[in-house]
């Protein structure tokens, strides 16, 4: 797969403040005057070091089975992560306990407040340590891209790409991805002659691969994104492999300014007095952690992150409506006539949900047009008081019922 947007990807360490975020909404800080987001990825070219015919390679803990992985598509970064997940913690242990080199390379997510789309802000991305000029280094890359990049046990090459979930890797000026499956000239700011990038795949962050467990497993799309323009979900331990249904537009923005993990300011404070927190001004993991609990207790998308629909609700006097203001009778007559009585449940998210919040009369800090526990719960006491069997789900049934009360 070679999806188009795989040109604008990751850019390291040193690249910080390179891609502006238009994913999430989020304005990065100046453009670099490098440009770097434009044509990382250039021609084919010779690989970044020469390499081995037989390299090493690292020893897999379980023996894969014959069935391959499928080879990584592009999935770009739209959540912020507070840990490493496991694959990347498990591939740097493994990386070096069999090269034992570049050790000084922390698994840590980064800030996601600086530089641009980067899977080190959701887990997914490794710098190891391996310096070019150094020839120990140099020949630990060597080993390491050969058996990753090459023909594996069974002749594909990059199987073990494959067998590892890895979506691409940057060393010396090269780049390598699964989708494109041969080296290619590497433009970004940071030539990467100071540490070999590796990002993963959602698969192989959860380490849901071959190489790690000996079976294949079905592909992984990651955290959701709820609403356009506004960050997706945090990641969890739990593997998604639906797709996501599309984005939709929040029924309410504010005018307070987004931050999330790694960002500080007077709004941060103002939040963390919000949320009863001590106020450090710093958008840290405690912050985070508030927010997401925050989030989970007014059916708000679980992002971690002060985004729009989380200050509407946070600060009430900072929203402003994208949908009408409506009454709950207006509300209603909405959803019956010009939406048709939408069926609605669970995760179910936009206008339809606004009016449903609206309709059932919900505190005003609920009302984020996204259908989570306290919608549920609201939805399952009506049902209950009409003798209707309580699944939660909001049909032609159950608006009829709201409108006949
Ligand atoms: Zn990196």
């Amino acid at each position: 797969m070679n999806l188009p947007f795989s040109r604008t990807l990751c850019v390291c360490a040193a690249a910080a403040t390179v891609v502006v975020m238009t994913a999430t909404g989020v304005s990065a800080a100046a453009p670099s005057p490098s440009g770097a987001e434009a044509a990382a990825f250039a021609e084919a070219a010779s690989p970044p070091v020469p390499m081995p015919a037989n390299p090493q390679g690292m020893p897999a803990p379980t023996r894969p089975g014959n069935a391959l992985d499928a080879f990584a598509g592009y999935q770009g970064q739209s959540a912020c992560a507070s840990t490493p997940s496991p694959g990347i913690v498990q591939l740097r242990a493994l990386a070096l306990q069999t090269y034992a080199r570049g050790g000084t390379s922390p698994a840590y997510a980064r800030s996601c407040a600086s530089g641009g789309t980067s899977e080190h802000k959701d887990g997914r991305a490794w710098d190891w340590m391996l310096s070019y000029s150094n020839l120990a280094d140099r020949k630990a890359a060597a080993d390491f891209l050969s058996w990753l990049t090459g023909p594996g046990p069974s002749g594909v090459r990059g199987e073990m790409a494959a067998r590892l979930g890895i979506m691409y890797v940057i060393f010396n000026h090269r780049s390598w991805s699964s989708y494109n499956r041969e080296w290619s000239t590497y433009t970004g700011y940071d030539p990467h002659t100071s540490h070999i990038h590796i990002s993963l795949s959602w698969n192989g962050a959860r380490a849901h691969t071959s190489f790690w467990t000996g079976k294949v497993w079905a592909t992984d799309y990651g955290p959701c994104q709820v609403f356009t323009s506004q960050p997706a979900v945090a990641p969890t331990n739990v593997a998604r492999t639906q797709p996501c249904v599309g984005a939709v537009m929040s029924p309410r923005r504010s005018t307070l300014p987004f931050s999330w993990l790694g960002g500080g300011g007077d709004a941060v404070a103002v939040a963390q007095r919000s949320l009863r927190i001590p106020v450090t001004r710093l958008f840290d993991v405690a912050t985070q952690r508030a927010v997401l609990q925050f989030q989970r207790n007014h059916d708000l998308p679980r992002t971690g992150a002060l985004d729009k629909p989380t200050w509407a609700s946070l600060q009430p006097a900072s929203a402003r409506l994208n949908v009408p203001d409506w009454t709950p009778r207006e509300a209603l007559a909405w959803a019956q006539g010009d939406a048709g009585s939408p069926t609605l449940h669970r995760a179910s998210a936009g206008k339809s949900v606004y009016a449903l919040q609206v309709a059932l009369e919900l505190p005003d800090q609920w009302r984020t047009g996204f259908f989570g526990r306290r919608t549920a719960n609201t939805v399952i006491a009506r049902q209950n008081a009409a003798g209707q069997t309580a699944t939660s789900r909001v049909d032609s049934e159950f608006w009829s019922l709201l409108a006949n009360r």
